[in-house]
This record gives C-alpha cells, structure tokens and sequence, in this order.
C-alpha cells in the first residue's frame, strides 16, 4: 500500500511516498512559496503516485478541531500568504481518499512512536529544536489536542545567569524557542550553531534553557519517553548536558528509574534520523486510512 507524506514546513516543503511499514520509497523537497503555488507542486508530485491515503504534518499554528469551519487550516502565522489559509480544504478537492492532518511535531511524535525510538509505546513527547522549537505529544497511544494544540516551544524560562541576550521570539522575547532555537544562538555569539566548538559556553547554555523545559515537560505530562531532534540537535554532545540539567532540576522527585539511572535511553535522538518529519506523515497517513476503514 502506497501513502503519501507532507512534511509542510515554513522554509521547505518535502514530499514522498511510502507504504504502511514507514518505509520511504522516494522523496522530493522545494522551497515553500506563496500557498497557491506550493500546493500546486504538491499535487503535481502526487498526481501519478497511486497513494490511497495521505499525511500532512504542518508548521504551525494550525486548526486541528474538526468541528470547525476552519479545521485544516494554518492559522495565525505571520509567513506572507499562508495567514488563514485553507491547506486542507484545498488538498481535499484534489485528492479522494483519507487525509490526516496534524502538526509537524505531533507527526513526528506519531513516526517515532510507530517506527522509531519509541516504537510499540503508548507515549512520548518530540521536540525540534531548529529555526524554531516545537513540541509534539503522544500520550495514552494518541496525539494531543485541546484548546488548540501544544506550543511547548514558547514555554518561559528562568534566565541563565551568564545570558543578557534579550532573545529572539516576536511574541515572547526570552521564551524557550527565543532563547534556544537556532535563529537565538546564532544572534547572541554571532556564529553559526553548526560552527561553535564544542568547548563553546553556548552549549552549557543552551543545555540549561532545553533540560528546564524537559523538567518541566515531565513534571506535566510524565511522557514515557523524550526524542529530541532537529538541526541544533544534530550537536550530539548536547545529549549528556541536557540530561544532566533535567536530572538536576528533578533532584530525585520523579519516582522513576528512566529519568536516573535510565537517562540515557530517556532522552535520545529521533530513532528515525531527520526522516523523523516525513515518516511522522506517512503515519498520520496511515491512520487517517485505517480510521476510514
Ligand atoms: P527547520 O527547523 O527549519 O525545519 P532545522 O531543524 O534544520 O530546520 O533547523 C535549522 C536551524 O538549526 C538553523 O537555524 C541552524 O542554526 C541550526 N542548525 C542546523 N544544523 C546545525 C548543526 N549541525 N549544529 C547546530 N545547529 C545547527
Ligand atoms: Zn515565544
């Protein structure tokens, strides 16, 4: 069976084929454009593809309440064009067959959970930390939604005591995302994440601002497991400091041996690579179909 995958982001769009075991059979990626155009591209790749059911996992915010008469749209981003508009509704006039739709993390979330570090989980929480951070939750074997969805990337944060850095989200200035994604980091050192040493105060830096949140995260929703990805994750050595930040701001509450001696197998890289996003989309996909049966 063959399911087609939308990895909608604000830079790039990536789209491919895969099939119900979260292979990935092939793959293209442009740079996203002016909404009519972008999705015109989409449904070019996948005209001749013999998908019977498709996933979108989407930069955000998004309307995921199918109550509403707005359900599938992206919502109050500032990106010029995509402001309200109907993604959904117009893949829906084009493709005949099972769509699901979600945000990029909570996708990511649902690939892992399926395919990857969490595979045969009922829960884990998937983080990217890139140009932005986002957060995607799967608990009790499904994806979180309420009110809107999670935005676990703007959560507050108590500053470092080195950092006067005013940060950099437009909503929030020194939220998580303003101080930790990799737009921040590149501001305040004035070098490129990927060109810091990794002797570099950044790191510890940034290590405090993600295990405050991770401790938080935990606190609240006691996931079962912590995948971290995206491009500043690609710094691998940031796996042992932020894992001993959160164990630091737990300070042994957390009756659990996965957040002490299991730390290590508690916080890890998406098992899935960077196909975290694309296969996250074959899986909502996939459960869009099985839903329809
Ligand atoms: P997006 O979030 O747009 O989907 P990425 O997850 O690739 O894309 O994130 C891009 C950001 O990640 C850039 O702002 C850059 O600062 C940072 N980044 C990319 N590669 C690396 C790297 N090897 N080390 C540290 N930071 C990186
Ligand atoms: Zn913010």
């Amino acid at each position: 069976m063959l399911i087609g995958a939308v990895e909608a982001g604000g830079t790039k769009f990536v789209c491919g084929v895969g099939n119900e075991n979260g292979e990935i059979l092939d793959r293209v990626s442009f740079p996203t454009e002016q909404p009519e155009k972008t999705l015109a591209q989409v449904v070019a790749y996948f005209k001749d593809k013999q998908i019977e059911a498709l996933g979108i996992g989407s930069f955000g915010p998004i309307n995921i309440d199918r109550e509403s008469s707005e359900y599938g749209y992206v919502t109050t981003t500032p990106k010029p064009g995509w402001t309200n508009y109907p993604v959904l509704p117009e893949l829906k006039k084009i493709f005949n067959i099972p769509l699901g739709w979600d945000t990029d993390v909570n996708a990511a979330a649902l690939g892992e959970a399926t395919w990857g570090a969490a595979k045969g989980s009922d829960s884990c929480l998937y983080y990217t930390i890139g140009t932005g951070v986002g957060v995607g939750v799967f608990a009790e074997g499904k994806l979180l939604h309420g009110l809107v969805h999670p935005e676990g990337g703007h959560v507050l944060t108590r500053r470092h005591p080195n950092d006067t850095y005013a940060g950099k989200c437009p909503y929030h200035g020194d939220c998580l995302e303003g101080m930790a994604a990799g737009p921040g980091i590149e501001e305040r050192w004035g070098v490129k994440a990927s060109e810091l040493p990794q002797d570099h105060p950044a790191w510890e830096m940034e290590a405090f601002y993600i295990g405050q949140a991770l401790a938080s995260a935990i606190l609240l929703l006691s996931p079962k497991k912590i995948i971290l990805g995206g491009g500043v994750m690609h710094q691998l050595h940031l796996f042992p400091l932020i894992r001993e930040q959160v164990r630091k701001n737990l300070n042994g509450y957390v009756a659990s041996a996965a957040v002490e001696a299991g730390i290590d197998d508690y916080i890890v890289p998406p098992g899935l690579g960077d196909n975290a996003g694309l296969s996250g989309s074959i899986a909502l996909g996939l459960k869009a179909y099985q839903e329809a049966q």
